[in-house]
Formats: C-alpha cells, structure tokens, sequence
C-alpha cells in the first residue's frame, strides 16, 4: 500500500512538472508573441516539375526561444492553438512574411492558416488589410488549410474561403489525403490547390504503387485543381511525380526551408546567372 501511495506521488510529482512546463512555455510564447521578437519565419522554395523553375516559397514559422534554441511549429503551435494565441501569431506570420516577399518582385508566397483563424469573422478583413499594407496582390497569397478544418459543419470556415477567393486569395488543401473525407470535401469546397501529402511520396518509392497518386491527380486535373507534391527527398521520386503531373514540387531534394537571408542571396545567384 505504501509503495502504491509512493508510486503515486510520484506520479504527480511528474504530472507537475510536466504541467509546469508547459506553463511556462505558454508563458514564453505569450511574450514572444506579444513583443513580436524570437519569431521568425523561413522561406522554402517550391518549383515547377516540367521546368525546374522557383514558382513560389512557403513560408513556415520558427521561435528562437533564448534558452531552448530555435524551435519548430510542431512544438509550438499545438501550444498556441491550445493558449488562444494563434490568431495572434497568424496574423504575425502573415504580416513578416508579406514584408519580406514584397521585395522580391512577384514570387508568390504560401503561408499556414489554422482553423481557430478561420473561424475568426474578421479573418478576411485582416488578411486583406495586410496585403493591401505592403503593396500586395491579393493573387500573390495563397493560404494552406487542413481538410479537417472544413469537417467543423459551421459553414463559417467555408465563407471565409469565400470571401478572400473573391477578392483573389488562393487556397490550397495542406497534407492532402491523410484527412477523413478527403475527396467528399474537396468537391462541395472552392479551392485553388492540393498539397498532396509526403506519406504517399514516400510510398510511391518504397512500393512502386502509384494508385493513390494517379487518383489524386485525375481528381485534381477534372476540378481544374493545381497539384503540388510535398517531401521529395530523392530524385527518383520527382521523375515518378513529374511524370504523374504533379505541377509543383517541394521537397529537401530541392530546398530545405531557408532563413530570409539564405533566401535573397539564392535569389540573386539564380536570377543573375
Ligand atoms: P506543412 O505545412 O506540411 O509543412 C511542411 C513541413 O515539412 C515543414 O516542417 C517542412 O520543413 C518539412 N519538409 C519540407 N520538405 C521536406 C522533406 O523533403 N522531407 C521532410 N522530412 N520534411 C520536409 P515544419 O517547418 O517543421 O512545419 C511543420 C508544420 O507546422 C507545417 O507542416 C504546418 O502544418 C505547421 N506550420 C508551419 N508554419 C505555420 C504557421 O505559420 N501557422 C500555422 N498555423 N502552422 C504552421
Ligand atoms: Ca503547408
Ligand atoms: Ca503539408
Ligand atoms: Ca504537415
């Protein structure tokens, strides 16, 4: 009974912890947030499959926390998200990534929405008064959502797409195929582009079954749809999609994701070449 009630305090002592982290994450997070220092953003180039050309970059997030050292999305927006403080740094994002792309001519930019942003009545209004700030095209900014944020049945996720495709925003379905109803939604909702998930990049080299991936693109291709296939890593993998009719690729093969600065001096050495 004893080392029960031992192996039960033990067992809090953890949970304390552990929740005392993650307090203080949030609370670090909060104050990044607020002071809009520690975020950054980098840049990762997506290129043409039939010309090899750069035809956009995504802009993915990043906090250089001051004592845990640069940290990925994956640990930190599952926080936010969590603290309320994704709308926030959503709006962050956007605004960074539209004042560094509005030196660089016309590339466009792709940058992440989460559902929460979506949701938000305002999002439209706010999306197009940054765009408007730094003297950009709405046809320049394409945003990327889950499938499963248009599984919520509110219709509110589906206005917003509405309203900003109107004003000429792009929409692309992000990890396309790994959510539930992937082809039932895709057909009632407007959108612009599938992001066909890594999964099946990598299952199309380890298999050589092609399957899933030829009935993406023919879904793709009768909806009028652009296709970008996300994770290539090998070059036998951008043979395969490029001959699959994959439009776009994205992948460590071709660019790890670049910091602003690593982004402009690759920018230059291409365009000067
Ligand atoms: P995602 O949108 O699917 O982004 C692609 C992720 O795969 C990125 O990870 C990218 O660095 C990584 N990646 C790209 N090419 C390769 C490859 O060839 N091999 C492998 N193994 N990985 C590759 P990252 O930057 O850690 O982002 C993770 C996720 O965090 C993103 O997945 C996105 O869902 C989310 N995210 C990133 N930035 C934002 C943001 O500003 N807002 C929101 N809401 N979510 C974001
Ligand atoms: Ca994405
Ligand atoms: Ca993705
Ligand atoms: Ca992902």
């Amino acid at each position: 009974k004893a080392a029960g009630r031992n192996r039960y305090a033990l067992f809090g002592d953890h949970m304390n912890q552990l929740l005392r982290a993650r307090r203080e994450l949030e609370n670090d997070l909060r104050h990044a947030i607020e002071t809009k220092t520690q975020i950054e953003i980098h840049y990762q180039p997506v290129y043409s499959a039939t010309t090899g050309e750069m035809c956009s970059v995504e802009a993915l997030v990043r906090w250089r926390h001051p004592k845990k050292g640069l940290l990925g999305p994956d640990i930190f927006i599952p926080v936010a998200e969590e603290a309320g403080l994704i709308t926030a740094l959503g709006l962050i994002v956007l605004d960074d990534a539209c004042a560094t792309i509005s030196a660089w001519n016309d590339l466009p930019v792709s940058v992440n929405a989460s559902a929460a942003e979506l949701k938000l009545e305002s999002y439209p209004l706010r999306v197009l008064s940054t765009l408007a700030r730094h003297n950009i095209e709405p046809g320049r900014l394409e945003i990327e959502i889950t499938e499963s944020l248009l599984l919520d049945g509110s219709g509110q996720c589906e206005r917003t797409i509405a309203a900003l495709r109107k004003a000429g925003v792009r929409f692309a379905i992000d990890d396309f195929g790994t959510g539930y109803s992937s082809f039932g939604r895709v057909q009632d909702v407007s959108i612009d582009r599938i992001k066909i998930d890594k999964v099946f990049v990598d299952e199309l080299s380890r298999s050589g079954n092609n399957g899933i991936i030829v009935g993406m693109v023919s879904m793709a291709r009768a909806r009028g749809l652009e296709i970008t296939a996300e994770g290539v890593e090998t070059e036998e993998q951008r043979e395969m999609l490029g001959s699959l009719g994959c439009d776009h690729l994205q992948g460590y093969l071709l660019s790890k994701p670049l910091t602003r600065e690593q982004f402009a001096s690759v920018r230059t050495k291409t365009v000067s070449d």
